[in-house]
């Protein structure tokens, strides 16, 4: 089960990992926290960009094999100007949500699906959007509740990360590389380094699917990335992250489902 904050998040993060688990056969869940109806787009934001993403959603969902989603329905938080939390929030908002409530119902899916894994955020979430920091705090203690065995954080590592964005800066000027420079993880951090080159074509399909996030300004991460020429994207976007607590030091796993060798 992939649990995400927004419409367009599974795409940046684990499309590759779920492509690459739905073709080897296992049942992919995709939950979303929010319909993303504060998202950037040429569309207001309010219901009608909330029903245009979940339709996004779900093209996307399909291009990556899902065979099922759910939208928890929170309102999107939305981002203050610069960043943290935004005082014009739904009153619904994600971020507001009671964590234990919101875990329940989570664990409620995990168990129904008797998941195996969950993937959640790093404790930071990401680059800090709250509804992404809330995935984090509710993923986790829904796994708990739920005693689901692997729950893996989806991050970015930062390393090439940031050699990716100081390259495409040199095209686009307007991209804010500080605004990358502290998030998600850096390399060190990662246990799991899932190789899904051979997914590209669903995790671009993925991103594809996305119009509304990826149509008008430049700036947009998700019309940059689409704008990324094919060789770079495949170096960029060849390799997914993660980090799995309370593995020691240096583990260097490569599948989801890997055991992590004792001693
Ligand atoms: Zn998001």
């Amino acid at each position: 089960m992939f649990f995400h904050a927004h419409p367009d998040d599974e795409a940046l993060l684990t499309a590759g990992t779920m492509a690459m688990l739905a073709a080897e056969g296992h049942r992919v869940v995709l939950v979303v926290a929010t319909s993303g109806e504060r998202g950037q787009a040429d569309l207001e934001p309010g219901e009608a960009l909330g029903a245009a993403r979940v339709a996004e959603l779900y093209r996307s969902a399909a291009a990556l094999g899902c065979a099922r989603v759910v939208n928890l329905g929170y309102g999107d938080s939305g981002l203050a100007p610069g960043g943290g939390i935004a005082d014009d929030r739904p009153d619904n908002a994600f971020i507001d949500a009671d964590t234990e409530e919101a875990a329940r119902r989570l664990a409620a899916i995990l168990a129904e699906e008797d998941a195996h894994l969950l993937t959640t955020y790093d404790p930071a979430g990401g680059y800090g959007h709250p509804d992404h920091v809330q995935v984090h705090r509710v993923g986790a203690r829904a796994a708990e509740i739920a005693g689901t065995p692997i729950v893996l954080e989806a991050t970015v590592n930062r390393d090439p990360l940031l050699r990716g964005i100081r390259l495409i800066s040199r095209f686009y000027p307007q991209l804010d590389i500080r605004a990358f420079e502290s998030a998600y993880s850096p390399g060190e951090a990662i246990t799991h380094r899932v190789a899904v080159r051979r997914f590209a074509r669903q995790k671009r399909a993925s991103m594809a699917a996305h119009a509304s996030q990826a149509t008008g300004a430049d700036t947009r991460t998700l019309g940059v990335m689409l704008k990324v020429p094919r060789p770079l994207y495949r170096l960029i976007f060849g390799t997914e992250w993660y980090v799995q607590r309370g593995l020691p030091p240096g583990t260097k796993l490569r599948h989801p489902f890997e055991v992590p060798s004792k001693g």
